[in-house]
């Protein structure tokens, strides 16, 4: 039975919640979206659901879609693609593959040599391993490598960078090392890989290594393979290092779908996605002797890693020689793409996908999540036979191409971009999976729901709502403020989505509602991640060996996707979002007073010579220049068009709370228009003109950083021209977001007035 927090009760000034027991399941509170009695009826049939998913289907499938290496344009891509698709027609669902021609390099020629002060020659390979029977598949594993980068041939002297972070190269810079000309060494971790190179280019570099230091992923974090799960010496990250914070999917046709008779850049033109200098992932094996082989100044602590090493900075002796050569093809993408019609709603459509293509054998990214959407689409197929069926439309997808560039997904979505603007009511994602806690990133709107879905899985090792795992852990792990929100307020935040996975096409392209769910932090993945290790054998030992976190994830996405088709509406709440954007509005104003000392600070120090009288002169250290005072900003429209916001939101759950007794909701009509309404809000957030320099991406309230990538930016056009001190830029950028925000909140007066019924119209197809 469920245990579910009813009240909130203040003793001694401390918030406690207490919890009502063993609540039969008919008494649970009604759901978003449904009345009592509907609400009984939807769990009553995800309880059926659940019971159709077997954990010997999902190990079943996993070792069958990770027997062979299946990267992008490979063979055994294509007969996964092919399997997927007879396995969703087999389930009843109306299923086509539908192909892309990208471009996707791989390599000819792979040389780095360091030529002094002594000769050493990578070794560039990840070796075979006894314990993992598919290491050794060397005709068909790809090659250490990173996709996107442009060939070259380059010679210089090393440094070492850190992270490659903006902040790394004004560190190098304070103590006098220009990285210009130069071949820059930098460590995975901290940011998406494709931003290293960008930013080592953009400092001058004219090459880039990345190596993973056994700090973040080898045996400074535990025993590695094939004794544990960590990262061997030899083990190497592939990825693509395409710039994606520019724009997502094929290199050469941006912001449309890579069909054959597409319009394509030009490889040369400079602005595709592609690297401007040549990087090269490498081991730690690989990587010692160059480390070990540099002088200048120690490294600064926090940058030192776990090789048996003092780390310098160079440059000096060490000179490295990098020779990169690669085939420019290509190749075809295999999106699986299977339908089931709604019976009332059939042009509202609830849009499922993992992607299917993996670096090497990819157990844990990205089969460990796709076998969930097999196991919920094979349970849907079954509750089809006993004669439900879903409102809305359901479409399972299974994206190729990821890895490269979110290629299947953005392809995709590209193509259909507009019926899906008008079609699409949520996007629902998920990549890889492992023992653990339920994490979730995604639109606000979504926010309540996606807890009220957490409170009915249960968590296969304790017994309780994942929920309470989750909660658990931000009242025991988290900051002061996560743990007495995690007390105190009734939903569990969840995260913003940056990119690093399919629904950024979706979300922040397109504007289409979305949400990203995935377990973990028990299982260990990190030490195998887009290596040749990440194989069924790896998984099984390592990650979630009883397939219980795959069926949970399963039982999680299949209850988001159910209750979304099932709704008498869709099942969003606005309050969440707004309560989130004020949030947002508060960091960044509280962000340009914070740059805004500090530049302030930082002038006021050269002025009065405080860098120099600390400096020590036996080492070589920069006073920094000096910059222009920050421009103060006006926030007053941004606090206007909030406090208008608000006020919507607090009308829209009035009439919904007035309507609840009414049976205006249960009227098709109503329900149909009130859709369209909400379904809106979000496409509401999506400015036509995108981000500076960077239009495909459209949504005003997310988006991957422009220089870290994975991490989510929010309100981003503001937000990062404050960090990077534009300030008239940021005052543009105040002003679009309140036109924003205005018009979010006339399209939530919109969904009040259908509630209301009062004077909206149905809208003309
Ligand atoms: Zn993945």
């Amino acid at each position: 039975m469920r245990i579910r927090p009813v009240q909130f009760v203040l003793i001694l000034g401390l918030c406690i919640t207490l919890y009502a027991q063993k609540e039969p399941a008919g008494q649970q509170s009604p759901l978003l979206g449904f009345d009592r009695d509907g609400s009984s009826r939807e769990r009553a049939l995800e309880k059926q659901f659940d019971s159709f998913i077997k954990k010997d289907d999902l190990r079943d499938w996993m070792k069958r879609l990770s027997a062979r290496p299946h990267h992008l344009g490979s063979a055994y891509d294509k007969e996964n693609a092919e399997f997927i698709a007879s396995l969703f027609r087999s389930w009843g669902f109306d299923t086509a593959i539908e192909r892309f021609d990208v471009l996707f390099p791989t390599p000819k020629t792979r040389i780095l040599e360091m030529t002094a002060p002594q000769k050493f020659v990578a070794k560039l390979e990840e070796p075979a391993l006894p314990q993992d029977a598919t290491s050794g598949q060397r005709s068909e594993q790809l090659p250490v490598y990173n996709a996107y980068s442009v060939n070259g041939d380059v010679t210089g002297e090393l440094v070492y960078a850190n992270y490659g972070n903006q902040q790394d190269y004004e560190e190098l810079a304070r103590r006098g090392i220009d990285v210009r000309g130069k071949i820059v060494i930098v460590r995975y971790g901290n940011s998406f890989r494709g931003v290293k190179p960008k930013i080592a280019a953009e400092h001058g570099a004219i090459g880039c290594i990345i190596y993973s230091d056994p700090r973040d992923d080898g045996y400074f974090a535990g025993d590695v393979y094939p004794q544990g799960a960590w990262r061997n010496e030899m083990g190497a990250q592939r990825g693509s290092v395409a710039d994606l914070p520019l724009y997502a999917g094929d290199p050469l046709t941006p912001g449309i779908g890579a069909t054959p008779d597409a319009k394509r850049l030009d490889l040369k033109d400079p602005g595709t996605t592609l690297t401007k200098i040549p990087v090269l992932p490498i081991s730690y094996s690989d990587a010692l002797p160059l480390l070990r082989a540099l002088d200048g100044p120690v490294a600064p602590t926090s940058w030192r890693g776990a090789l048996p090493i003092t780390y310098h900075l160079g440059p000096g002796k060490a000179v490295l020689h990098l020779v990169l050569e690669f085939d420019f093809n290509t190749v075809p993408a295999y999106d699986v793409i299977a339908q089931l019609r709604g019976s009332e709603f059939p042009d509202e459509w609830i849009i499922r996908g993992n992607h299917h293509d993996a670096w090497v054998n990819g157990a844990e990214d990205p089969i460990s999540g796709m076998i969930a959407v097999l196991a919920e689409a094979q349970s849907v197929g079954q509750l089809v036979k006993t004669g439900w069926r879903p409102r809305r439309t359901i479409i399972y997808c299974a994206w190729d191409g990821e890895e490269q560039a979110l290629i299947g997904s953005t392809e995709w979505a590209e193509s259909h971009a507009a019926e899906l603007q008008r079609k699409a009511v949520l996007y629902v994602n998920s990549d890889n999976n492992a023992r653990g806690f339920l994490s979730v990133g995604g639109s606000h709107t979504l926010e309540k729901f996606i807890n009220d879905v957490a409170r009915d899985v249960l968590d296969p090792e304790k017994q309780v709502p994942v929920f309470e795992r989750w909660r658990a852990r931000a009242i025991l792990e988290g900051s002061a403020e996560n743990r007495r929100e995690a007390r105190d307020r009734p939903d569990m935040r969840i995260a913003a989505l940056g990119s690093g996975s399919d629904y950024t096409p979706f979300l922040q392209h397109l504007g289409i509602p979305s949400v990203d769910l995935r377990y973990g932090g028990e299982g260990e993945t990190d030490g195998v991640y887009h290596s040749i290790y990440d194989s069924f054998d790896h998984y099984t030992r390592f990650a979630d060996p009883g397939f219980h976190y795959a069926a949970a994830l399963a039982m999680t996405a299949g209850r988001t996707v159910l209750r979304f088709a099932n709704a008498d509406y869709l099942p969003l709440s606005v309050s969440n979002l707004t309560d989130t954007v004020a949030r947002y509005i508060t960091e960044v104003t509280k962000l340009s007073k914070d740059e805004s000392d500090a530049i302030a600070e930082k002038n006021r120090n050269i002025d009065n010579n405080t860098y120099d009288l600390v400096a020590d002169p036996t080492q070589r250290s920069v006073t920094p220049p000096k910059e222009p005072p920050a421009t103060g900003l006006n926030f007053t429209p941004l606090q206007n068009a909030l406090t208008r916001l608000q006020q919507s939101t607090r009308n829209y759950d009035a009439a919904l709370r007035d309507a609840s007794t009414s049976t205006r909701l249960k009227s098709r009509d109503t329900q149909q228009l009130l859709d369209s309404a909400l379904r809106q809000i979000e496409t509401a957030l999506v400015d036509e003109r995108g981000l500076p320099r960077r239009p495909w991406f459209k949504h005003m309230i997310y988006a991957p950083g422009f220089y870290t990538g994975y991490g989510a930016k929010t309100l981003p056009g503001v937000r990062e021209a404050i960090e990077q001190h534009k300030w008239n830029e940021a005052a543009e950028q105040i002003a679009i977001v309140a036109s924003t925000l205005e018009r979010t909140a006339s399209q939530i007066d919109r969904a009040t007035s259908v509630v209301k019924g009062t004077g909206v119209r149905p809208l003309v197809p």
